[in-house]
């Protein structure tokens, strides 16, 4: 519900940066002459980026308009993922000429294709690939990384032209931590002020925390947490919060309109497992170590999404005891259309939350929905009315 809440110029900023994150990153980068690297994944490291004087434009999804696009079609097949699709046509069509280079780190098999695709596309923009372990937990994992961060780090500093060392990580490392840790705050605010905090603009301070420097995203998103403790995003009485609630899980998630949907039907968004969400802080950085081994445990440690499996992982256990946590009943889970990895876990996923009591509602999107009107507004509203009627037939 854009606009509903309090208009400071902090909240204002945010709000337009989660609406177009690709124009902020363009600003960002006139306004600081820092290189503008490209991310498709929440697996990508910042503190490599910070290190390397650089700016991660980490994308929530392509611009609106642009899955079904023709030039990217050439190269992907229909049936595959929109997000990447999108990204792809952005690229082709020239609305991404502000990137100095993309890193990716290779998840997904639709991600990987597209970081082959992109070098011969847009030889341009040089690629940079990180390739995480198959098996995190085997006793090569930290070594193999190590070596793969060490390496991704020399050509990343090659694009940007500074060199990522113990020092300039050590740095990047407490610059990124202090944005994570304000992101962290801020679910901790929102979870405080249950129903009185916009969701639209908890997702654009994690937006932020994803396109702008970290001298800039931190104090933006100190100023939202700001508003939420002198009051000033409240928009409901205390006695006027939502019944409803549920945590939204999967994968990335295209434009606020699921948020915006969720505020308008009165359904609280207690906490969620997103990449540009509770992903973004959610993994422990060890204290000790050189940066290069700190960056890699981090990402060892990090909670995996459907594109990493490993052995005895039990996603759906994970979503529950977060559910358990939140005290709600009722995970949403926003499918984008052709996504792999996350149709083949919902199956499990939903089981597993069934055995717990949670009830799961998969939402498949193109990306072109206006999700505040239509079918798609209709199924949430229906699924949760279901909950507010209750058992018709427990008499
Ligand atoms: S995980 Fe799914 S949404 Fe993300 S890039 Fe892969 S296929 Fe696309």
């Amino acid at each position: 519900m854009i606009g509903f809440f309090a208009v400071t110029e902090e909240l204002d900023r945010i709000r337009e940066i989660a609406l177009d994150p690709f124009a902020a990153a363009r600003d960002a980068k006139k306004r600081t002459g820092k290189p503008v690297i490209g991310a498709v994944s929440s697996w990508v490291p910042d503190p490599l980026v910070i290190a390397a004087g650089g700016i991660t434009m980490r994308f929530p999804a392509g611009l609106p308009g642009r899955e079904g696009g023709t030039r990217a079609r050439a190269h992907f097949q229909a049936a595959s993922c929109f997000y990447c699709r999108s990204i792809l046509e952005m690229g082709l069509e020239g609305s991404l000429d502000f990137l100095d280079g993309m890193l990716f780190v290779q998840s997904c098999d639709t991600q990987q294709n597209l970081s082959d695709i992109w070098k011969v596309a847009m030889p341009s923009v040089p690629v940079v690939d990180l390739y995480m372990p198959v098996n995190r937990l085997s006793s090569g994992a930290l070594d193999y990384l190590l070596s793969e961060i060490a390496r991704a780090s020399d050509e990343l500093g090659a694009i940007t032209g500074t060199k990522i060392d113990d020092d300039t990580l050590g740095s990047a490392l407490i610059e990124r931590f202090k944005v994570e840790r304000s992101i962290e705050v801020l679910y901790e605010a929102r979870r405080a002020c249950e129903g009185r905090v916009c969701a639209v603009d908890h997702y654009g301070a994690c937006i932020a925390s994803s396109c702008l420097p970290p001298e800039e995203s931190a104090p933006l998103i100190a100023a939202a947490i700001e508003a939420v403790g002198s009051g000033e995003m409240v928009s409901r009485s205390e006695d006027d919060e939502p019944e409803l609630a549920c945590i939204l899980a999967g994968s990335v998630i295209p434009y606020p309109g699921i948020y915006a949907l969720l505020d308008m039907l009165d359904v609280a968004i207690r906490d969620d497992d997103l990449s540009v969400g509770r992903r973004l802080f959610d993994h422990n950085v060890p204290s000790g170590g050189s940066p290069f081994e700190r960056v890699a445990g981090g990402l060892l440690d990090r909670s995996p999404g459907a594109v990493k499996h490993d052995t005895g992982m039990d996603r759906g256990g994970r979503l529950g005891e977060l559910a358990r946590d939140a005290n709600v009943k009722h995970v949403v889970l926003p499918l984008l259309k052709f996504c792999d990895p996350w149709a083949w876990d919902y199956p499990r996923i939903r089981k597993r939350l069934s055995e717990e009591g949670v009830g799961t509602m998969l939402l498949e999107l193109a990306g072109e929905e206006d999700l505040t009107a239509g079918p798609v507004r209709n199924r949430v509203e229906a699924y949760f009315e279901m909950d507010r009627v209750g058992d018709l037939f427990d008499v």
